[in-house]
């Protein structure tokens, strides 16, 4: 049976029409905007997994579709957590955000996610932004006016937010909980439930001082989000993000104070207002806005018809904590302020965990970014490939380094890299690197190329509705269909009786190494741009995915490369090293020393007797996993003494050593050796155990008082 072009393309132009956007409203254009990442800490893999690649994946099918899109990232760089650092540090909150703003935006740079404008909220514009928002919905009464008390320190002037004091939980008793929250316990509180407060600054007890502020009156909104939310999008919006939104709408919404009384943020623009800024959660979102108006003056162009045209489709992509500030708060501010367009989806994610433990910056549990740029240079394809596979899109999910090599070695290397580098050294090999005419189809290769035409379709349909783990998995169908083409056709084996079968097989085998380039290149884009320098061709756009025509026979194809590199076993112990030795630290800093013994007096210590000794031979104790025999010079004798070391130490690594040794222990017997004495132990809090022991030069039978 012979296909002409014409026939493939038609049937491939018919079915890519009609899958995506079904019944769906047409925009003109997409803002999708990724969470500001904080700007006190690096990237870790967990900012990743939940906002960043999926955002990036999803602009650049978008950009593959020639759509219209701007992808908008920055720095969130106000806030108390910076103003403590910065004091706790001695430096200037500008000095912490200028740090971590430059390796945020670099690490984003290197591991390729593409915004168009990765800008920071300290930026100039960013407060006239913010300011001109909030000064409108003051004009206009959109604010409603409290008087409340809070702690003020008066050797500082100043007013205390939460953070800055602390205090004795009055739960749990911990003598160090915050105004917000006890860490120990893990209550909600407020600064004054605490009990006998201090201030962080002069360690003195706060006053109570009355403070004006302004409050977003988030309840006057409840029947709008109501209709928006509940009503609107019960379809189209993930079931995890409705659900939240419902549960908070359901608990009835409060007013929100949008200004405190704080030195470092956007300056509340009203005379009656010295000393006050915006609350962060109201000038962060609108961090998006002033990007874009950054990115649009760059360009030339103008900016408002990205955020205030209804023919612009917004997209938040955010995490779960996320949430109620991009659904519920800011889409309430974009509404009393009354020019902007809501969000049509926010595709929030849940949680990915780190070897089965939350992951947690203040206590280094996690893979963070530019460390791994160093250590798997080059490899941020296959970060981004695991990263999607385990994406926490409706739970949270977990990140192993066991699943990760797995992962690389067996899908990556043994699929999608074996296949291409087979199919291109075959080329190479049997045509002089030509891409072969193909002559008839069997049935065999109608059934793959049914499949070529089909799988675009199917992976547009999922990152259509967000479902990204299944978008890859549909990616990965199409070199998974490669390699058992190839395999099953076996062009090596029968090259030689029949040259011309072996055309159409490479023919097609090489078809599908160009349809990769397409649609791998949203989910691995240096991978997809290795492969189409490898074929010779340049970056085609998703509208010829499925064709099976995209390299004419006679093109040349340059030569073959690894796409990917097997990774080998002492690579990944060497990163699970890394964290036990994390979590060993967390430990120890966790420590809580087991509280004081009863008194004793001096004639009770005094019959003890402590003496210094030398280990003259060791050996474990047949059968048994802790037991160590030693005989120890005490100085006045040589002794058997059977000591619990053997899991912490090697019998020859013992011999020689000082130790301290309880000499008149009662005998006792143990496995059936007498034990003459007990040697003295440290124990770290993380089992590990260390010699109680006098220097060297110290002769055997000092006594130890
Ligand atoms: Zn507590």
């Amino acid at each position: 049976m012979w296909l002409s072009d014409n026939w493939f393309s038609c049937k491939f132009a018919g079915s890519n029409q009609k899958g995506f956007m079904q019944n769906k409203k047409q925009f003109k254009r997409y803002t999708v905007t990724s969470a500001l990442p904080y700007a006190n800490g690096p990237l870790h893999i967990g900012h990743l997994a939940g906002v960043y690649v999926p955002a990036d994946l999803y602009v650049r099918y978008l950009r593959s579709n020639e759509k219209d899109v701007v992808f908008i990232g920055g720095s969130d760089e106000h806030g108390v957590p910076i103003t403590i650092k910065a004091w706790q540090q001695g430096v200037t909150p500008q000095d912490i955000v200028d740090k971590y703003h430059e390796l945020i935006k670099k690490s984003f740079a290197e591991f390729g996610i593409s915004f168009d404008i990765y800008s920071r909220t300290s930026n100039k514009i960013h407060h006239e932004t913010s300011s001109e928002m909030f000064k409108k919905m003051y004009d206009e009464g959109k604010f409603i006016e409290k008087y409340t008390e809070q702690y003020y320190d008066e050797s500082h002037q100043t007013f205390l937010s939460d953070r800055y004091i602390i205090g004795t939980c009055p739960i749990c008793s911990y003598e160090k909980a915050y105004g917000d929250q006890c860490e120990n316990c893990g209550t909600s509180l407020n600064a004054t439930d605490l009990i006998n407060p201090r201030s962080v600054l002069s360690g003195k007890e706060p006053v109570l001082r009355k403070t004006k502020h302004w409050y977003l009156p988030l309840d006057q909104y409840t029947d709008w989000l109501k209709e928006w939310i509940l009503e609107g999008h019960k379809v189209d919006w993930k079931t995890n993000v409705y659900g939240q939104v419902k549960s908070w709408i359901d608990q009835g919404l409060q007013p929100r104070a949008v200004t405190r009384d704080l030195n470092w943020g956007v300056k509340v623009p009203l005379s009656e207002a010295e000393g006050k800024v915006l609350y962060v959660w109201f000038d962060a979102p609108i961090g998006y806005i002033s990007a874009t108006r950054e990115w649009a003056e760059q360009k030339g162009v103008e900016w408002e018809k990205w955020w205030k045209d209804p023919e612009t489709r917004l997209i938040h992509f955010i995490g779960k904590d996320n949430i109620v500030f991009h659904c519920i708060i800011f889409p309430i501010m974009l509404k009393a302020e009354g020019s902007y367009i809501v969000p049509d989806n926010v595709p929030a994610f849940e949680f990915l965990n780190l070897e089965g433990q939350k992951i947690s910056t203040s206590n280094n549990w996690a893979v963070w970014l530019h460390e791994y740029l160093v250590e798997f240079k080059g490899k941020q394809d296959v970060l981004r490939y695991v990263l999607l596979a385990n994406a926490p899109e409706t739970k949270d999910n977990d990140f192993t380094w066991k699943d990760f090599q797995t992962r690389n070695n067996s899908e990556l290397v043994a699929i999608l890299g074996n296949f291409v580098n087979r199919t291109l050294v075959l080329t190479h090999k049997y045509f002089d690197a030509l891409v072969p005419q193909a002559s008839q189809f069997n049935e065999d290769d109608l059934k793959a190329i049914a499949e070529i035409e089909a799988i675009p379709e199917r992976i547009s349909m999922s990152l259509e509705n967000f479902r990204f783990r299944e978008a890859l998995a549909e990616m990965m169908n199409l070199a998974r269909l490669g390699n058992k083409y190839l395999t099953d056709n076996e062009p090596w084996k029968i090259f030689k009786s029949d040259p011309d079968r072996v055309k159409s097989v490479l023919n097609i085998s090489l078809q599908i190494c160009a349809n990769l380039t397409i649609v791998a290149a949203p989910f691995l884009p240096f991978t997809a741009k290795k492969l189409s320098e490898m074929l010779n061709i340049g970056q085609m756009k998703w509208k010829e995915a499925g064709n099976i025509h995209l390299l004419k026979p006679g093109h040349r194809i340059n030569n073959p490369e690894l796409l990917f590199e097997k990774i080998e076993d002492e690579t990944i112990n060497a990163q699970i090293e890394k964290l036990n030795a994390t979590s060993r630290a967390n430990q120890n800093d966790k420590f809580v020393p087991n509280p004081l013994k009863e008194p004793v007096q001096y004639d009770e210590f005094a019959k003890m007797d402590i003496r210094t000794g030398t280990i003259l031979e060791a050996e474990k104790v047949a059968k048994t996993k802790k037991l160590m025999k030693l005989t120890i010079d005490t100085g006045i004798d040589k002794r058997t003494v059977v000591s619990g070391i053997a899991e912490h130490y090697d019998a020859k690594d013992l011999i020689g050593r000082k130790v301290c040794i309880l000499v008149n222990l009662a005998p006792k017997e143990l496995r059936g050796i007498t034990s003459h004495g007990m040697i003295l132990m440290a124990e770290n809090p993380d089992g590990s155990l260390g010699f109680v022991a006098p220097p060297d030069n110290y002769v055997d039978g000092t006594e130890i008082k």
